[in-house]
Formats: structure tokens, C-alpha cells, sequence
């Protein structure tokens, strides 16, 4: 009982179909797949000889191959070149060569059948050349080349195909080689039914060619079946493709083969062997054999006629008795030494497809001795097969071969899978590896693992559709900083003592532009602090559209209670080594915590002094009077408010009424205050580590605000001031996220939302978190929270108005000219729209709905990684 079935067929679009049908991949070599399919980016060869997208140094077993094949079949798929059929149909196949036709039906075909020998079997196959199949199947996710099968004739099914052929076929195409391929699509549900029930019927199918593919796709199967232990059997990968012609219609060839050497054995000797066992004729012109156990023998250019002598071999199986087992087992076995033709570099076969001229010139060509065989007949190949016999290496050849192209069989695997659905166990090995060596080298670094293993953990996807970026080993490269120095800070306190702190400048990424990035003085900053800082820079800088790389620095230096001389004289140290680092084509620094106006003002004019130019294009967040930007400073809390805004928007509703609790009380906190308020919201909240203030009545007034600036400028300043100065709550030891609001937004440092405050917010409902702070969540809390339904906007992108104004800030400086605060904040909002638009566009293009976090990273990535594979393996 033969189970047959229909499948989607996923197949070219009508008006491709000729340039999309490629010869099948098994019979031309590299150089030849290269040739056909050269200025045809149609061709199917693409997909099952992707290894010719690539120089011949590159191997065409590499694991890049069959990525860049699954890669092709996808775009072949996205761009409409091959479309899907919506519901499962079998389909006839007709070719014609040399007037003669052949018919059948094509369906998906069981492995179990396969496994149980209902499809049977006549040959021996090769691991290397299974192992390659598998490899591409997998990859794939599709069988990308039927099986030709066959099955003894059977009349209701032949009358079927007589009726069915005379409809009009969806392809009919003439292919260079002179062979007519024609379609049909059988979609009519009676019918179908009525072929599975015929097959059925049916005790044994045939394999005739492709005991590779078949086995390969088998084995594939298995995988799949272990993969996913809870499979039904109804799957589609639990099937395979295949082309089912009756018997009567197929026409078998002969397999010529070559031998290159003759082992060490003397040509005299080789004579007189065969002498032995045939009666040996020259042959004027080459000798094609006419009936069994003749053979034609092509040495030193010269033909020869050999007729097997009646006793020279005697058979002792079926098998042995065929044409192609005598010489294998008489001349190659056991006068050539020959033991394993399968798998013998010694020996050529040439299909008969090339005919006595292709085996006289491959011949010449190799200088060895060349035997043309009478073709074994489909009764022989059907009585080995019933038998459970192997036919000998190589003994069929049949004509003309299944185009590839015309049908792919899609497994859709993964639809079984639940969550990361989409993502190959290679793609996650990748992954995985990279977090591992970055756990090995930098485990140390807590901050920076976490925003390296949060980023890598949604770029699956687009690895997946990128193989290219796996082939650049991108990942590793883009974890490691291009530059890392670490530097001595000595300064001179009010009291006459030398101090030291360290300094560090992280150029992390340069490929789309300079280093761009704040520097941070606080006590937390250590290497690890200034890469996590640093890395996400790299794709928050890409976001914002504008050419500029990723980059961080800072120090462990705490401006709390210094004055304002030893801040200044601080700085000036920090910038005396700094300086021979950056430049404004180099690297462009600009402020973070602990860094302002005032303490880029110092920066600046150690720089300046230095290096005795005026180039202010080196530092963002610069006063007016010297090259600053109207609306720098509060870029970053306006850019996370508008961000908030296009969140809001896209649940049709806005800021109107809305509270929100705000953490810290510095420069991105102070934006968020403003701009809230001017689009009709009110931040309730404040805080600093040492607890928060609620405010109910909002911080609106501009006296509110500008206390703000009061407090920041005052080092020693703390939240509760504001609550001192305008009478509200202060709550000593606790964080805002206690409070019921409308919109969280951290605006102070990194990890503030840990899984406790994220458990508080779900419970008071809040639906939007907007990250003005860098990495103010932790992964757990943001696992927890996307759970809940909560959306989340990523800092890297909810807080790059901040760089994209920086960068407004250079192409100021560069033209010498400034733009009026409309101006800055107008091109702000739109730099801040864009962000969220391509967020929002890449987390749908690669399957994550509307994830704004896998959206930021992706979008963020992509651009940064082409980069880098353009500029080489930098
Ligand atoms: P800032 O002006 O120095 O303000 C930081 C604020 O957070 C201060 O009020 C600080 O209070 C408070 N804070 C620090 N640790 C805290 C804690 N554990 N709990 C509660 N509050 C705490 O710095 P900023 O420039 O606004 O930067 C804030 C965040 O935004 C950082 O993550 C930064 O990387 C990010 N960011 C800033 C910019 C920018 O343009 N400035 C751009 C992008 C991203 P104390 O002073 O009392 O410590």
C-alpha cells in the first residue's frame, strides 16, 4: 500500500518558469552549474548548486553553501519568482525528447514507505553524497528536487493521465536541450482522492533515480521526528517529493564508465586477462552495444568490440548476471584491483545521455580505457529491487532528467515549534557560542554581558535571512571593541592632595561613522559600565539614520561634592590624555551622568588649548557661545517624550491627562518634564538614589523645572530639596514604580527596573514603559513585563534624540552656522518618528509583531553589519 498524497506545491511564477527550471544538481560539475546559470539569477541552480554564488576556493560542502541556499530559496519565495499553491493539489509532469513522451503524477510520497521498503530500492548510496543532501534539505526546510519513481503500469491511473493531459497545462516550456517539460495541476478533489486510493492499491513503488535525494530526505525526516518528539506522522516533512511515472513509459540508458589506470598491472598483462574472458573484435568506429554482455572497449584510441565468453564469468545471483556487475566484478574487481567502485577516484562514469562520443572524449581526456555498456532494462531493475538485491554501481542512466525548479516541496517545520519558531539550531548554536566566548573572556563585566546577551538574543532572525552574516562571523567581531584604552587621571583636590582615578574611552564600533558617545563620570564606571554603554551605542547611533559609530567613556570620578575647581581641574587632566584620541572626524565625545554643560566647557577648552585649533566639531553639548546646539540639552528627554508619543499614537491615544513616573532628577529627566507637559501630560514623579517625590500636582511650572536645574547644578543637591522646597512627598528607600500611572519612563541609570518593581508595575496595570536611562531594565524584568503585555521602548531608541541632536550639533559646527530652536526640535521629532517607524517596520519584517525592542536592535544592526562586511574582515 503506496501512500501518495497532495502538497503545496511552491513553484515558478508562469512567465519564469524557463529560466527558473534548472538541469537537476547531480549531473554537471561546479564549473558547469557556474556556466548554465551565469547571467540567469532565475536559475534554480542558485538553490541546489548555491556553492556557484560563491569563488571556487570556497568548498561546496561548507556550511555557507547551504545557508546561502536556504537564503536563495527564500528570496526566490519573497520576491514572487516561486509562489505557493494555497491548498495541496498533485500535479502531472509530461516530458518529451526525441518525440518520445513520458508521464507522471507528482505528489509527496511517505517515508515510512521509504523505511518499510514499500518504496523500494536498487542501489547503494554514498554517505559523502547523502551527508550533502541532508545538509541541504535541512537548510533548506523543503525537498528542492523530486524523486523519480516509478510503479507498474496501472489502467484507471493511466486513463487519468490521458484524461487530465488533454486540460490545459499551467507551463509548457521547451528546455535548451531540445526537451519539451509540461504541467498540469490536478485540483480537483475527486480526482485526488481517487489517485491516493489507486496508489493504494499499489504493493510497491520503484525507486529509478535518486536513491540519494531519497535517502537524504529520509534521514532528514528522522531529524525532524527527534527534533520534535510530539510529531503526528502528518507533518510534511514526514514526506517527500516525488515524480511517479508509469513503468511503460520510461526509457533506461546505458552508465559508461572509464577506468584512469590499470593499477600497476603491465598492458600485457591486462590483455591477456581480458583475452581470457572475452573474445575481443576491433571496431573501426566506436561500438555502442546492441544486446547483453557485449560491451565496447575504448583504449589507446582504439574500439574494440568484447563479447563475454560463455564460461568466463558465471553468474551467481540476478544481479551478477547484469552487464554492469561483470565488469565490475571480472575487470575492475579482480584484474584492475578496482574494489569499491562506488567510491573509487580511479574510476569516471559518463551518463548515456553523452553517448560514444562524450565516453571517447572523456576518455581521451583522462587517458584511461573506457567501457561502453548495453543499458539494463526496467524489468531487471524491478525484479533486483522485489528481490532486496542491490544493482551494480552505476548501471542506470535515465533520460530526460526531472527539471529542478518546477516543484519544492516545503517542510514548514518550524510552524510545529513553539516560540523561537523561526530560528535554525545552527543560527541559535551561533548565538549561543558568541554569549559564550563573551561570557568566558568578559563574565566579569555584568553590565556588558547583559546588553550583549539581551541584542544577540533577538537577532535569530535576521541571521536566518542573513547567512551572510554569520559567513562574516559578524557577531564576534561586533562584541569586541575596535579600541579600548584605559587611562590615568591624577587631579589636584582643594586641599592640596593628589588623586587618581581612572579613565577609559571605548571606540567600539567606527563602521558607519566616527566614534560618537557621552562620557560618564560616576563611581559605578568601570570597564564593564563604559562597554555596555558603549555597545549599545553602536546600534542606537545607526538608528537615528545619521553616519556616526558607537562609542562611550567616562571615569570613576564622583562629582558629588566636588567644587567646581576640582571639577574643572578634573577635567582638564581627563582631556589631557584624551585629546590624542578623538577629533571631529575621529571620535566626538559628549556628555552623559556627571557630565554637562559646564564640565564640557572644561573638556573643551583643555582640548582647545592643546591642540591651539579651533575644533569645537570635537565635542557635542557645548554652550551657545561656542558651537552648541539650541536644544541639546533637553534632546534627550524631548526625543524619549516623542517616542512615548508615536507608542501612544499607535493605541490612538496621547499625552492628554496622562501621568507618568519619571526616575532621577537629571538632564534626561528634566527633557521628559518639559515636554510631557507641553503635550498635555504631567510627570508625577522624581527620584534619586536615596528615594523618590510624588508630586500629584505635576512637575509643570517652569519654577519646577528650572529647580531642577538648580538641583543638578548643585552638586550636593538631593530629590528631597524638591520636596523641602514645594511641599510634596518624599519617600525615603523606595523607587516610583510603586505608583499607578499611565507611562513609566527611567531617566537615571541602568538596572532601576528589576524584577520586583516590574511585578509592581504589572500589578498597577501600567501599559507603557519608555526608557529614557540606558539599560534601566533588567532582561528578567523585561521578559516579565513583555509577558504581561506591557510595551516596552527600548532606550537605545526611545533615548537617541540625545546623539541624533549631537550629531545636529556637528553638521552645525562643520557649516559654522546654527539653527534656530524650532529648527533643532522640529528635525528632532522627525529623527525621533523615523526611529520608531523603522523599529516598529523591522520587529514585523522578522516575525516579532510589534516588539519596539527586537525592532530597535535588528534595525540597528543590519545597517552597522553591512557596513562592516563592505569595508572587509575589519
Ligand atoms: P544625569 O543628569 O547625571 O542624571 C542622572 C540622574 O539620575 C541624577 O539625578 C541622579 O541622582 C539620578 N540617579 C543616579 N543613580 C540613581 C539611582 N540609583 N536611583 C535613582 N536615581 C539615580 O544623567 P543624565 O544625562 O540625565 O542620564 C540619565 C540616563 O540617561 C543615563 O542612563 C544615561 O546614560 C542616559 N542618557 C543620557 C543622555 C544625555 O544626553 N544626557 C543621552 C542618552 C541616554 P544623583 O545625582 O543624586 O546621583
Amino acid at each position: 500500500m503506496a501512500v501518495v498524497r497532495p502538497f503545496k506545491a511552491l513553484r515558478p511564477r508562469k512567465d519564469l518558469v524557463d529560466r527558473v527550471a534548472s538541469l537537476p544538481y547531480d549531473v554537471m560539475d561546479r564549473k558547469e552549474a557556474k556556466s548554465m546559470a551565469k547571467g540567469n539569477p532565475y536559475s534554480f541552480l542558485h538553490i541546489v548548486r548555491s556553492e556557484i554564488d560563491y569563488p571556487s576556493s570556497v568548498d561546496q560542502y561548507d556550511p555557507k553553501v547551504y545557508r546561502k541556499a536556504r537564503k536563495n530559496l527564500k528570496v526566490f519565495e519573497e520576491d514572487g519568482i516561486l509562489v505557493q499553491d494555497e491548498t495541496p493539489m498533485i500535479y502531472v509532469y509530461r516530458q518529451i525528447m526525441d518525440g518520445r513522451e513520458q508521464t507522471g503524477f507528482v505528489a509527496s510520497t511517505s517515508v515510512d514507505d521509504y523505511v518499510n521498503n514499500v518504496i523500494k530500492k536498487h542501489e547503494l548510496t554514498l554517505i559523502r553524497k547523502e551527508r550533502d543532501r541532508i545538509d541541504h534539505f535541512d537548510k533548506c526546510d523543503a525537498n528542492t528536487a523530486p524523486i523519480f519513481l516509478t510503479y507498474r503500469d496501472k489502467d484507471r491511473l493511466n486513463q487519468i493521465l490521458d484524461t487530465w493531459t488533454q486540460k490545459d497545462p499551467v507551463y509548457d516550456i521547451t528546455t535548451e536541450d531540445g526537451v519539451g517539460h509540461v504541467v498540469w495541476v490536478i485540483d480537483d478533489e475527486a480526482i485526488i482522492k481517487e489517485i491516493t486510493e489507486q496508489f493504494a492499491d499499489i504493493d510497491s513503488l520503484y525507486i529509478a533515480d535518486g536513491h540519494h535525494r531519497s535517502a537524504s530526505a529520509s534521514k532528514v525526516a528522522l531529524k525532524r521526528r527527534e527534533e520534535f518528539p510530539n510529531y503526528t506522522g502528518e507533518e510534511e516533512f514526514n514526506y517527500f517529493m516525488s515524480v511517479i511515472f508509469p513503468e511503460s513509459n520510461l526509457n533506461v540508458m546505458p552508465y559508461n564508465r572509464i577506468v584512469h589506470d590499470l593499477g600497476g598491472i603491465t598492458l600485457d598483462h591486462f590483455w591477456n586477462e581480458m583475452h581470457e574472458l572475452f573474445d575481443i573484435e576491433e571496431s573501426k568506429a566506436p561500438y555502442k552495444p546492441i544486446e547483453p554482455k557485449t560491451f565496447g572497449m575504448y583504449v589507446n584510441k582504439v574500439w574494440y568490440k568484447l563479447t563475454l565468453k560463455d564460461t568466463s564469468c558465471t553468474p551467481d545471483s540476478l544481479v551478477d548476471n547484469i552487464d554492469a556487475a561483470i565488469i565490475e566484478k571480472c575487470v575492475m574487481n579482480e584484474i584492475l584491483g578496482i574494489k569499491n567502485m562506488r567510491d573509487s577516484s580511479r574510476v569516471t562514469f559518463v551518463g548515456g545521455i553523452r553517448g560514444m562520443k562524450g565516453l571517447q572524449s572523456k576518455t581521451d581526456e583522462i587517458d584511461g580505457c573506457g567501457f561502453a555498456m548495453f543499458p539494463v532494462t526496467m524489468n531487471d531493475i524491478m525484479e533486483v529491487s522485489d528481490a532486496g538485491l542491490i544493482m551494480p554501481a552505476k548501471s542506470t542512466w535515465f533520460e530526460p532528467k526531472l527539471r529542478s525548479g518546477l516543484f519544492v516541496h516545503k517542510f514548514d517545520s518550524y510552524n510545529y515549534e513553539q516560540g523561537d519558531s523561526s530560528i535554525t539550531k545552527e543560527t541559535k548554536e551561533y548565538i549561543e557560542s558568541v554569549l559564550e566566548t563573551v561570557n568566558k573572556k568578559d563574565g566579569h563585566q555584568t553590565e556588558f554581558v547583559q546588553a550583549v546577551t539581551e541584542v544577540l538574543h533577538s537577532l535569530g532572525p535576521v541571521l536566518e535571512k542573513h547567512p551572510e552574516y554569520i559567513e562574516n562571523n559578524i557577531l564576534e567581531r561586533i562584541v569586541e571593541p575596535e579600541r579600548a584604552i584605559l587611562f590615568r587621571v591624577p587631579w589636584v583636590d582643594d586641599e592640596g592632595n593628589v588623586q587618581v582615578n581612572r579613565g577609559f574611552r571605548v571606540q567600539f564600533n567606527g563602521a558607519i561613522g566616527p566614534y560618537k558617545g557621552g562620557l560618564r563620570f560616576h563611581p559605578s564606571v568601570y570597564l564593564g559600565v563604559i562597554k555596555f554603554l558603549g555597545f549599545e551605542q553602536i546600534f542606537k547611533n545607526s538608528l537615528t539614520g545619521l553616519p556616526i559609530g558607537g562609542g562611550k567613556g567616562g571615569s570613576d570620578f564622583s562629582p558629588l561634592g566636588k567644587s567646581d575647581e576640582e571639577i574643572r581641574r578634573f577635567a582638564e587632566s581627563f582631556m589631557t590624555e584624551l585629546y590624542r584620541h578623538i577629533g571631529p572626524d575621529v571620535d566626538v565625545p559628549a556628555g552623559d551622568i556627571g557630565v554637562g554643560g559646564r564640565e564640557i566647557g572644561y573638556l573643551y577648552g583643555q582640548y582647545r588649548r592643546i591642540k591651539g585649533a579651533f575644533e569645537n566639531g570635537v565635542l557635542t553639548g557645548k554652550g551657545i557661545t561656542y558651537g552648541g546646539s539650541l536644544i541639546r540639552p533637553e534632546a534627550t528627554g524631548f526625543g524619549a517624550t516623542y517616542f512615548a508619543h508615536s507608542m501612544l499614537r499607535h493605541d490612538e491615544t496621547d499625552f492628554k491627562n496622562k501621568t507618568v513616573a519619571v526616575s532621577g532628577f537629571g538632564n534626561v529627566a528634566w527633557g521628559v518634564c518639559q515636554k510631557v507637559r507641553d503635550l498635555g501630560g504631567k510627570v508625577v514623579t522624581l527620584s534619586g538614589p536615596e528615594g523618590y517625590i510624588y508630586d500629584p500636582e505635576g512637575v509643570v511650572t517652569q519654577e519646577k523645572i528650572d529647580f531642577m536645574l538648580d538641583m543638578r547644578a548643585n552638586t550636593n543637591g538631593k530629590i528631597k530639596d524638591y520636596a523641602d522646597r514645594f511641599g510634596v512627598e518624599f519617600i525615603p528607600g523606595k523607587k516610583p514604580w510603586e505608583r499607578k500611572v499611565d507611562v513609566i519612563m527611567p531617566c537615571a541609570t541602568q538596572n532601576e527596573i528589576r524584577v520586583e518593581d516590574a511585578e509592581m508595575i504589572i500589578k498597577n496595570g501600567v501599559k507603557y514603559l519608555v526608557e529614557g536611562a540606558n539599560m534601566p531594565t533588567t532582561n528578567e524584568a523585561v521578559a516579565l513585563l513583555q509577558a504581561a503585555g506591557t510595551i516596552i521602548g527600548p532606550g537605545k531608541a526611545a533615548n537617541a534624540g540625545g546623539v541624533a541632536t549631537s550629531a545636529l550639533e556637528m553638521s552645525q559646527n562643520s557649516m559654522r552656522m546654527s539653527w534656530t530652536s524650532e529648527e533643532v526640535d522640529e528635525k528632532l521629532r522627525g529623527i525621533m518618528k523615523n526611529i520608531y517607524n523603522n523599529c516598529v517596520r523591522a520587529s514585523q519584517r522578522y516575525g516579532f509583531g510589534y516588539d519596539l525592542i527586537a525592532g530597535a536592535n535588528i534595525a540597528g544592526f543590519t545597517k552597522v553589519a553591512d557596513a562592516m562586511i563592505a569595508q572587509g574582515k575589519y
